[in-house]
């Protein structure tokens, strides 16, 4: 059988992020075909002793093992390289995996961490508990605030952490101002940015230098596989995470890179509904009595409403509100719902609602979850596929039992 080379595509620079969403990073078998093969193989084989030793020298380009690497992995790593802009691109089998090996692959001991406060949990419990078991220190700071950014640096600051927007009260941090603080500290900025997706927020365009995602999110988009993604300069892939994924072996299924090249591809019209459809839900939602308030960063009445336009290109498909009554108040509003479902998963076709208060941030006491500005009574809806009528007939139901 003879090997197609198929006529190359046009280079990604040269295409808009639809586009790139959809055809970026394929690698076409001899069988030359359309979608993307799934490779389920753990290991690679060699056509001599000579070639199986060349390449594990780094001198013949080629698989060697499915923890190092995996054609069908590759093509997602480059699809998504593709569409964020970025030099390079690891994938890891979890959001958390992404995270964790992104700080761990470069930090040591006597390192110091400046992070915001308001963190997805898992996030936090790395940043303030795993890491100084390392003995490396780290500093939460009110995220909004960019003086405290500036008086957390210390001369051994090595790294700046942030979520923006911030899980669960949405609130949205000035990634260039503060990648400019991180400049001068010489610390590497990383932004954890699945709240915004690569379509709605491009961080280092902003000057971020590593980007992280939970691909288990709206990458895949309708909640069926785990995955998460590093992205940054080819320099520190080189330095520092290639030999540490390898050896560490956090590293994405094929089988799973397969399910999110798919879902991928649709990325950008789930994402244009689902937002369209966030903001008609805050829209409605607004102003209701028994609400305290609503959080939407598209909504003229968000805090950083100016910021948020600026630097998104959409208010994301989260929305946070805060109902009366407290927990009491919240859950009667969860438990009156027939149509989204309670889950503390986000990016779904199906819309969810979280109680943060007693999930995500149920670990926390209640002093620092006010902090964080998570009331008894605030509510996390991560909004699908829907019609926008459906959902809004379904939250007055919540709304007439809270
Ligand atoms: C879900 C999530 C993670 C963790 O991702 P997993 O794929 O669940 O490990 C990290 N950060 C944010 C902001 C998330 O929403």
């Amino acid at each position: 059988m003879t090997v197609k080379i198929p006529r190359p595509a046009p280079d990604a620079a040269s295409l808009r992020p639809e586009t790139r969403l959809i055809h970026s990073g394929i690698l076409r078998s001899q069988f030359g075909e359309n979608a993307e093969a799934l490779y389920l193989t753990q290991s690679f084989v060699y056509d001599s002793a000579e070639q199986s030793a060349a390449r594990f020298r780094g001198e013949d380009d080629g698989f060697i093992y499915s923890r190092f690497s995996n054609p069908t992995v590759a093509m997602f790593e480059e699809r998504l390289r593709a569409v964020e802009g970025a030099e390079a691109a690891r994938a890891t089998a979890t959001g958390m995996a992404a995270v964790t090996s992104a700080l761990l692959c470069f930090l040591k001991a006597g390192d110091h961490v400046v992070a915001a406060r308001a963190l997805f949990g898992s996030c936090r419990y790395v940043i303030e508990e795993l890491l100084p078991r390392f003995g490396i220190t780290s500093t939460l700071v009110e995220g909004t605030d960019l003086k405290a950014w500036e008086n957390a640096i210390r001369p051994e600051t090595r790294a700046f952490f942030l979520e923006s927007p911030t899980n669960p009260t949405l609130e949205i941090l000035d990634i260039a101002e503060i990648a400019k603080l991180a400049k001068k500290a010489k610390a590497t900025f990383i932004v954890d940015n699945v709240f915004a997706t690569p379509l709605l927020q491009s961080p280092l365009a902003l000057g971020a230098d590593v980007v992280c995602y939970s691909a288990t999110k709206h990458i895949d988009g309708q909640g069926r596989c785990l995955g998460g993604a590093i992205l940054g300069s080819q320099q520190f892939v080189k330095d520092h995470l290639h030999t540490f994924l390898r050896q560490t072996g956090p590293a994405m299924s094929p089988f799973n890179a397969w399910v999110l090249l798919k879902g991928i591809e649709t990325m950008q019209i789930r994402i244009e509904k689902a937002q369209d459809n966030a903001l008609k839900v805050a829209d409605f939602l607004a102003g209701k009595p028994k609400l305290k308030k609503v959080l939407y960063p598209f909504r003229k009445d968000h805090p950083q409403y100016e910021l948020a336009k600026r630097q998104m290109k959409g208010g994301s498909t989260l929305l946070s509100f805060e109902v009366e009554g407290n927990q009491a108040g919240a859950f009667r509003f969860a438990n009156a719902l027939r149509l989204i479902r309670i889950s503390n998963n986000l990016g779904d076709a199906k819309s969810l609602l979280t109680h943060p208060g007693t999930t995500t941030h149920q670990r926390f006491t209640p002093e620092a979850r006010a902090e964080m500005g998570i009331g008894e009574g605030l509510l996390r809806l991560s909004v699908g596929l829907e019609h926008p009528d459906d959902l809004i007939e379904d939250l007055s139901r919540g709304l007439a039992a809270v």
